[in-house]
């Protein structure tokens, strides 16, 4: 695979839209049904597309390595969230304008003529509201992620089972699948999908208990920061790129809902004793100061694409808040362990003084690096200790004016890590500034 971002994702588009647009080439090849109509026949193709994007979703959160690592997890999972309510409108559209073009499509849904259909029909339409409306309710209902997640892809299982179900008894019906090598291809891509499910449901998370890790240390930063730190148990460790991020499980069964996601907080140039620092913000990273040094834990990964492994520029800037500051604390100690020489920015931004995670080693690696590092502070308070250079208030276009290299310097990357409104807020300006697009980094933690 290229290491270009945009031939990669110019690559993985077009073979996104190979597959969703498949069915369409598929019905036009044989034996094929006299036309119904235009407002039918746009329905019945809705429907096609609208089944096989409902299949791509498993591709798209099944963690390929090559996919995630060009792309990025965080932009795939968007992807996902967004052309996941485009299938739902075309399925939705589906038997809307079938029987808006001829009422006698109703009978699809009435139990008289044909209960086993009309149920399956039903419920799959009502698993599908489900998949596509429960993110969007999950926290006002009071849903914990874990639970979301695991019904997210039962259900969404469900509504391939039924969609190809329905596409091949359609076929037998005389629709456009009337011949059995079209229904073969259906059933083997609705088999794909859920084979997509259970891979990475069940199969990855066993592979992890093939190479486990242990607890080595399990450090407090700051009131609601750990770092835990991993040493590997009888094997090489997990090569990464730092930047990349892992999804880690605590115990010694890969059987758990509770697997998150954290970036490496550690240098590369260690993969035996990776360490990841992590903020408490809800149940499970609230609950990691009782993890006791010698549990088990297990690892997947790695992934993502925010590391600068493949970037041309040398030079580094870094804008980032609060826990967001772990990806890049990776690549600056992986610069310094290979001792490296690069140009070096960081724009930290913080609430306060006692939020900043490693603010004594970033201190000392203002000694040791080529390191510019300006603290953002909301309400810098009393910050001792430190030489660098302090900016009250927000990341704003000022801050990065002031501080961050000249816009047409080629040879700087941004890397951009935080809460939200601090990235869309750094990534705008950055753009504003005249920052070519390709020269800008982005990791998002939130993913739902
Ligand atoms: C690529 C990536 C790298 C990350 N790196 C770090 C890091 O280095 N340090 C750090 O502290 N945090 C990191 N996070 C965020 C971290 O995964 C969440 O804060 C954590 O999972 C929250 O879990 P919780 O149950 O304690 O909180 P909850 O209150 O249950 O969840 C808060 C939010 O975290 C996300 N989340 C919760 N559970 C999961 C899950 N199982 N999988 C994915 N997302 C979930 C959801 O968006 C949820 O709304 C990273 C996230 C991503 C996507």
């Amino acid at each position: 695979m290229t290491n270009n971002p945009k031939k990669a994702a110019a690559f993985w588009i077009g073979l996104y839209l190979f597959f969703v647009l498949l069915p369409l080439v598929l019905s036009q090849l044989g034996p094929v049904p006299a036309p119904r109509g235009f407002v039918a026949e746009v329905g019945i193709a809705l429907g096609f597309v609208g089944l096989s994007m409902m299949g791509a979703q498993f591709a798209l959160t099944a963690r390929f390595p090559s996919v995630a690592g060009s792309l990025g997890q965080d932009t795939m999972l968007q992807f996902h969230a967004q052309a996941g309510v485009i299938a739902f409108l075309f399925v939705l559209a589906h038997p809307i304008l079938l029987i808006a073009s001829d009422p006698g499509y109703l009978s699809f849904f009435d139990p008289r003529v044909n209960a086993p259909r009309a149920f399956a029909l039903s419920t799959g339409m009502g698993a599908l509201l489900l998949v596509v409306v429960l993110p969007l309710f999950r926290k006002r209902l009071g849903m914990a992620y874990e639970w979301w997640r695991f019904t997210h892809g039962l259900l969404a299982a469900f509504v391939v089972m039924v969609g190809t179900a329905h596409v091949v008894m359609v076929g037998r019906e005389g629709g456009y699948t009337s011949v059995l090598w079209k229904q073969a291809i259906w059933v083997a891509l609705g088999v794909l999908a859920i084979a997509l499910l259970l891979r990475m449901r069940i199969l990855t998370p066993w592979l992890t208990t093939k190479k486990p890790y242990r607890v080595a240390e399990n450090r407090e930063e700051t009131d609601d920061t750990r770092t835990l730190v991993l040493e590997a148990v009888g094997h090489e460790g997990m090569a990464f790129k730092p930047g990349q991020h892992a999804w880690l499980t605590l115990g010694g069964t890969p059987w758990t809902l509770a697997q998150h996601p954290f970036s490496f907080s550690s240098s590369a140039t260690d993969p035996k004793r990776p360490a990841f620092t992590i903020k408490a913000l809800g149940d499970y990273t609230r609950s990691l100061d009782k993890v006791e040094p010698g549990a088990t834990a297990l690892l997947e990964g790695p992934y993502g694409a925010f590391h600068h492994e493949n970037d041309p520029t040398p030079n580094l800037a870094f804008i980032v808040g609060g826990i967001g500051v772990t990806p890049a604390m990776s690549m600056l100690r992986t610069i310094s362990a290979r001792g490296e020489t690069r140009g070096l920015v960081m724009l930290y931004a913080n609430k306060t003084p006692d939020r900043i995670v490693f603010k004594d080693e970033l201190e000392q690696m203002r000694e040791e690096l080529d390191l510019h590092l300006v603290h953002v502070l909301e309400d810098p308070g009393e910050l001792a200790d430190t030489t660098a250079i302090t900016e009250q208030g927000l990341i704003t276009p000022d801050v990065i004016e002031k501080h961050a290299p000249p816009a047409d310097d080629k040879s700087w990357t941004y890397y951009i890590c935080g809460p939200e409104p601090m990235m869309n807020a750094a990534e705008h300006a950055l753009l504003d500034r005249g920052v070519d697009p390709g020269r800008i980094r982005s990791e998002r933690f939130n993913i739902a």
